[in-house]
């Protein structure tokens, strides 16, 4: 048996004697340029190309360590079990405390410092959502964790009825977030101008209409193209 203080020795003589470490050296940098690139994608697509691309990358990292060790290999499966159970609370946990970083990158605010309404009508709908508005032209709309965010460009586009038909739309995408599959989760769900054959988007864009209208929904669709 190796004690721990042993076996990171190991590693680090295998590792540095190691043809391979300019390899994993490499493949460590692009994993985490791949997580950086997920963090600040805003694309949902690039999101979860990025996210999965990184997952790739140290997994081959963990595999040309595994062959560079030649005296003991039982850390690399250790780092390995821990690097899985890691991602996977990643995967769970990171799409719950994003909007976190979103507030901050986006500058978002409460959009009760300037309309009250838009809260009032998604507190009918439901008591966790608040609505936050940041300063962008481009008309969007999304959520991450309990908060709704919508674009500058979107609220001066939309006219009220509209605007409920969108916040309707997200408020059903947050009710039913926890029932999305999980890599679906990494991306945001955005009230874009093509209705996408996505049952997701389908049903929450079914869920608006009978709240506001279905005319709102369709003119709001309408009004992104
Ligand atoms: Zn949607």
């Amino acid at each position: 048996m190796f004690s721990i203080t042993e076996e990171i020795q190991c590693y680090i003589t295998c590792i540095t004697g190691s043809r391979l470490l300019p390899l994993i050296g490499a493949h460590v940098f692009l994993a985490l340029l791949f997580f950086t690139f997920y963090l600040k994608a805003r694309k949902s697509l690039l999101r979860i190309f990025s996210f999965i691309a990184a997952q790739l990358f140290m997994l081959f990292v963990i595999c040309t360590t595994f062959f560079a060790m030649r005296c003991s290999q039982m850390l690399t499966i250790e780092i390995y079990i821990a690097y899985v159970i890691l991602s996977t609370l990643v995967v769970i946990l990171l799409p719950k405390v994003y909007y976190r970083i979103l507030i901050k990158r986006y500058k978002a605010k409460p959009l009760t410092d300037i309309i009250d309404w838009p809260q009032t009508f998604v507190n009918t709908l439901t008591e966790e959502a608040k609505v936050y508005y940041y300063d962008s032209a481009i008309p969007r709309a999304f959520i991450s964790g309990k908060i709704i965010f919508l674009s500058m460009g979107m609220l001066e586009l939309m006219d009220d009825l509209e605007l409920k038909a969108v916040l309707a739309h997200e408020v059903w995408h947050l009710r039913h977030n926890n029932e999305m599959p999980l890599l679906r989760q990494l991306s945001f769900m955005t009230f874009t101008q093509n209705r996408s054959k996505d049952e997701f988007e389908i049903l929450a864009d079914i869920f608006a209409g009978e709240i506001v209208s279905g005319d709102a929904v369709e003119s709001a669709r309408v009004k992104l193209n």
